[in-house]
């Protein structure tokens, strides 16, 4: 169980590396959607579908075209100490497994 609820806002995005991710990193349908963050971080309240990271709060990406061959940097990220996200479940890959438990 996550210590706490994960918000969803524009703090927390700003933390998430998941657009740094390597599983991520040859999605068009990501590149997409970042091309469209300025604009949806306007939005209030942010839409999960807008956002491609912050899985451990949101659930599973919204874009198929991921690689989990690659490896999940969540161990690397601010939020994943902040919640103690090691000790839920799933232990990352929230994109592909859903929100952190
Ligand atoms: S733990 Fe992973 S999914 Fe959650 S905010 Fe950090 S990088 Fe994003
Ligand atoms: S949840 Fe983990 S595997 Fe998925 S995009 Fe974020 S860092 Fe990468």
């Amino acid at each position: 169980m996550a210590v706490k609820p994960i918000p969803f806002n524009t703090e927390t995005v700003m933390k998430c590396q998941c657009t740094k991710c390597p599983v991520q990193a040859d999605s068009a349908c990501v590149k997409g959607k970042m091309s469209g963050m300025k604009a949806a971080m306007m939005k209030n309240p942010l839409q999960k579908e807008d956002v491609p990271g912050m899985y451990c709060s949101t659930g599973r990406a919204t874009c198929g075209d991921t690689d989990f061959s690659k490896m999940c940097i969540c161990m690397t990220c601010p939020i994943w100490e902040e919640y103690k996200l090691a000790e839920g479940k799933p232990m990352g890959y929230f994109c592909r497994d859903g929100a952190s438990m």
